[in-house]
């Protein structure tokens, strides 16, 4: 039976930090998007990220009575029946969206930092009422290739910055699927459903759940993993994301997250 992760692990913090300073050292830090030494995103790439506007739905574009930026209009929201919403901070465009890649595809496991920034910075404008915080799993296979799940990095970095329960294992996926990159809508429901399973259903029935991933395209993945969650007893399950398409784009256009 899983438990849930201590927000704050002193010791684990120390570590962490030590390690981080070292690496620094070692590999000192450029950004992704000029390469300008110090940080992972410079503050000028940083100043060209696109957020979201209230009164959008993020989306499809149209206008929609929203309670928050980021969030999907009720008709995006009906094809997803296991999310009661779909929130994304950002649109995944420019130095976001290379970051993004390099988080996931090429090991920079340190831009975790900076990307959980950008969940955290929405969350602190527009938070809601959350019991525990649970990441996207990986398939085990896929996250020894990778060597990190990105979702748990950004999931227990952001519930230690938000103060929320954490637990990293009660859901698992079970079943390995194909990258979700290429699939059209209908192929990538397909190709999620019943891939995931709650395995302490204990810690997550009559909770409200905020699950955690690095981008939203669809939702068929995180509504795959919301309906494992229900079936568990969830009372209610909110998904958020760093980033999501520019309304617009079809799948094809959108390569490569
Ligand atoms: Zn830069
Ligand atoms: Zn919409």
């Amino acid at each position: 039976m899983d438990e849930m992760d201590q927000p704050n692990r002193p010791a684990h913090h120390l570590f962490s930090s030590v390690r981080q300073a070292l690496l620094d050292w070692l590999f000192p830090i450029h950004c992704v998007g000029c390469r300008a030494p110090g940080a992972a995103i410079c503050p000028a790439c940083a100043a060209t990220i696109r957020y979201p506007t209230q009164g959008f739905c993020s989306s499809c574009g149209r206008p929609a009575a929203l309670s928050r930026p980021g969030e999907i209009c009720r008709r995006c929201l009906a094809g997803l029946p296991a999310l009661d919403a779909n929130y994304a901070a950002a649109f995944a465009a420019g130095v976001l969206r290379q970051a993004i890649h390099q988080f996931k595809y090429a090991g920079q496991s340190h831009l975790a930092g900076p990307l959980t920034d950008i969940l955290l910075a929405w969350w602190r404008a527009f938070a809601f009422p959350v019991d525990l915080v649970i990441p996207v799993p990986l398939h085990p296979l896929r996250e020894r290739e990778r060597g990190y799940n990105q979702a748990l990095l950004l999931s227990r970095r952001f519930s230690a910055g938000a103060g929320l329960p954490h637990s990293a294992h009660a859901l698992q996926r079970h079943r390995p699927t194909r990258p979700q990159v290429g699939l059209n809508a209908h192929q990538r429901r397909e190709n999620v459903a019943g891939a995931f399973s709650c395995v302490a259903p204990d810690l997550v029935a009559g909770k409200r759940i905020l699950l955690i991933d690095d981008v939203t395209t669809t939702g068929a993945t995180l509504c795959a993993a919301a309906d494992a969650l229900r079936q568990a007893g969830a009372h209610a399950v909110t998904a958020l994301t760093i980033a999501r398409p520019m309304p617009g784009l079809t799948n094809s256009e959108f390569h490569g997250i």
